[in-house]
């Protein structure tokens, strides 16, 4: 293969996730010569919006909603007067096989503020508070659903593991939503590409050098020097910079070396910072959007007293389905889409297989929640979209969460080494926004603010050896 040279960079960023857009762009705009290097032929990562052709509406693969009003998404996207709607609509539940309208975030909110005013110094998983709070009460049924529905919200919402992820960790992102109204919801027009739309101009504006299809392979580094080897279609890559800024996801650190998209650190990394890596967990999440000749769903369910409610303006559909518990439409838009999602063991189950076998799954979760026939579904499905974001070797999984005991592990993953390797991406986020876009947006902000602080420090000697 031939060595491709590259002019060096007073920074290289290795992603073009939104943490590694967001922090590319500022430093670009700082008046940093930035190049910024992604594995893939798109930038996004797991922001992958596509356009439905006969629908003519945003169909995510990867993250589509906004939660709450963080200003890291809001600013940019009210900036370029990007329409901003809130989802809206009715909950539905399936429990014990009858469906109906249901006050689903009520049942799970009390266990979850139970959970908020009991967290301590000493951690302990969500499975384990579940069990100390329960044994003290009465066991009745009501009891059993509301842990049932919690641990639902937990495993589906964070796409944890119960018996893993920390109580504080959880009680850290309650207190972080409350700070942003992180119970409402909201898309934006043209889904998530209006804000990789923005940050492709900011990109533009700042200068900064994008080369796709280049996958990191290894960086050596020692002190205010770093040396890239990537490989691209045209062969290898070598660059090299004062310093670099990796935001690839926790996934891909957490792979091994000759793991497709896997990056060797050279000399590795720091022994607390490979501690960190290995104690932050990555979600698993399968999510299907299906595109049906109608909504199908209006007049259900079927057999309903008369005059009672039917699921035309139903939002959002909870249950304890074991493939795809829970799925939602496009409400307040009166689209033929649903959405399904399947979290955790759902998603382990379904990660590697064929799109045929995960799409005939949804459609008999669907069989089973509404009562339609998969004959009935099938005749009206016209398409299905889905992405495996396990085993793509660029995310190996959907997003993070923290472990129980493990609580500063954010924090040293974030931190800067020796000036030189800086780190970014939603894992790093330290203000409890783990596993959301904003929270990805903020950790490269911080990212990038290291990252110009140190050039100030050192910019004399770059540029005498540029
Ligand atoms: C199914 C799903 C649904 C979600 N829903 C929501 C939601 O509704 N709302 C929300 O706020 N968040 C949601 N999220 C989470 C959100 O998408 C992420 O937190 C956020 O996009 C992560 O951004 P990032 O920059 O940290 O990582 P990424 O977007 O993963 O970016 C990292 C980049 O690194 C690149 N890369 C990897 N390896 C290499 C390599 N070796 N060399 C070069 N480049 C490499 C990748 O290709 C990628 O582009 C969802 C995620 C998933 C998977």
């Amino acid at each position: 293969m031939q060595a491709d040279v590259v002019k060096d960079a007073d920074v290289v960023v290795v992603g073009a996730g939104a943490a590694g857009l967001s922090a590319a762009s500022a430093l670009g705009n700082a008046g940093l010569s930035v190049t910024l290097l992604e594995a893939r032929d798109r930038i996004g990562g797991r922001i992958f919006t596509l356009l439905d052709p006969k629908l003519c509406v945003p169909i995510e693969l990867g993250a589509e909603f906004i939660h709450g009003r963080p200003p890291e998404t809001w600013d940019l996207l009210e900036r370029r007067q990007v329409q901003i709607s809130e989802v809206d609509g009715d909950n539905w539940c399936v429990e014990e096989g009858r469906i109906g309208p249901c006050d689903f975030f009520s049942n799970v909110d009390k266990i979850l503020q139970k959970m908020k005013t009991s967290a301590r110094k000493s951690d302990q998983s969500f499975a384990e508070f579940l069990r100390d709070y329960s044994s003290k009460l009465k066991h009745t049924p009501e009891l059993q659903r509301a842990k049932r529905w919690s641990t639902g919200y937990v495993t589906g919402f964070n796409a944890a593991d119960p018996a893993l992820v920390g109580v504080n960790w959880l009680v850290q992102g309650m207190r972080a939503e409350e700070q942003i109204e992180g119970d409402r919801a909201f898309r934006a027009e043209h889904g998530y590409t209006d804000l990789i739309e923005i940050f492709q101009h900011r990109l533009q504006d700042g200068g900064v050098a994008v080369r796709k299809n280049t996958v990191v392979e290894s960086i050596q580094w020692r002190p205010g020097r770093v040396e890239i080897t990537a490989n691209c279609p045209n062969g290898i890559a070598r660059l090299a910079a004062p310093r670099v800024l990796v935001t690839v996801p926790l996934g891909v650190l957490q792979a091994r070396v000759d793991d497709k998209g896997a990056i060797r650190f050279i000399p590795e990394l720091p022994t607390n910072k490979q501690d960190a890596i290995r104690n932050i967990e990555m979600g698993k999440v399968i999510r299907v959007t299906l595109r049906f000749r109608e909504r199908f769903w209006e007049d259900l369910p079927k057999f309903r007293e008369k005059n009672s409610q039917t699921m035309d303006g139903m939002s959002f559909l909870f249950s304890h389905d074991d493939w795809f518990p829970t799925w939602w439409t496009a409400a307040p838009a009166k689209l033929p889409l649903l959405v399904g999602w399947a979290p955790f063991h759902c998603a382990a189950r379904l990660s590697g297989r064929s799109e045929s076998f995960v799409i005939e799954q949804s459609i008999e979760t669907l069989h089973r929640l509404l009562g339609v026939s998969t004959q009935e579904l099938d005749t009206l499905l016209e398409h299905a979209y889905f992405h495996d974001w396990q085993s793509d070797a660029f995310s190996r999984g959907a997003y993070s969460y923290g472990k129980v005991g493990h609580g500063g592990a954010q924090r040293t993953l974030a931190a800067p080494v020796e000036n030189t390797l800086f780190f970014a991406g939603e894992a790093t986020d330290v203000g409890g926004h783990n596993g959301t876009v904003h929270g990805a947006i903020a950790s490269g902000r911080r990212a990038a603010a290291e990252i110009a602080h140190a050039a100030r420090v050192t910019l004399g000697s770059t540029s005498a050896t540029a």
